[in-house]
């Protein structure tokens, strides 16, 4: 099964993610994340074996993390697939830390995937039309959290969508 670990937002900042997504959409087109869908991708797994995945379950229903508040201030775009996403100005060192310590862990498990550089972001809009998000309103949103989630993406006729396997414990 596809699995990754990620952040998913509380339900009042999930509206106000969406509402950057209905803005962004206005002016650059493309496919507009459905607000159930919308999160921060900790750390992508990939294809993994069920025996592994139950592991996975009981590891994270057991590793707290320290909390922390991710300030969203700025607008990014990924050039080859077209995305448009929100995020800070640069990497937040609270975010990276806690990407590099789960995949410390995860490769102390066998785990493979690290990838060489990590920019959090939550992805609004795929395969924008234009790539251009200037003259939007800077987005001024607080994120915060105390525990992330395991989560399986299912990919049917009507696209992917996510399950949540599994939290760690809230701090
Ligand atoms: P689809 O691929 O069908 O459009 P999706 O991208 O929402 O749907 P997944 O591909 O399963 O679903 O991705 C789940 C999360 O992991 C997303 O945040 C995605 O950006 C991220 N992700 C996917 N592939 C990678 C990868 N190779 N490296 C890093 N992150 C990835
Ligand atoms: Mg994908």
């Amino acid at each position: 099964m596809r699995l990754f670990l990620a952040l998913m937002p509380p339900p009042s900042l999930r509206g106000r993610l969406g509402a950057l997504a209905d803005a962004a959409q206005a002016r650059c087109g493309g496919r507009r994340m459905p607000d159930e869908s919308l999160h921060l991708t900790l750390a992508f797994l990939g294809e993994v074996e069920e025996t592994r995945a139950a592991a996975l379950v009981d590891w994270v229903s057991r590793l707290a993390v320290p909390p922390g508040e991710w300030r969203l201030n700025a607008w990014g775009r990924f050039q080859r697939p077209g995305i448009v996403w929100v995020g800070g100005q640069a990497p937040d060192p609270s975010l990276v830390a806690l990407h590099c310590r789960l995949w410390d862990e995860l490769e102390s498990q066998g785990l493979e995937g690290r990838p060489s550089r990590y920019v959090p972001h939550v992805t609004l809009l795929r395969r924008a039309e234009r790539l251009e998000t200037e003259g939007l309103p800077t987005p001024a949103l607080t994120w915060r959290y105390n525990r992330f989630e395991l989560i399986q993406s299912i990919t049917d006729a009507r696209g992917s969508r996510y399950v949540s396997l599994a939290h760690s414990p809230e701090r």
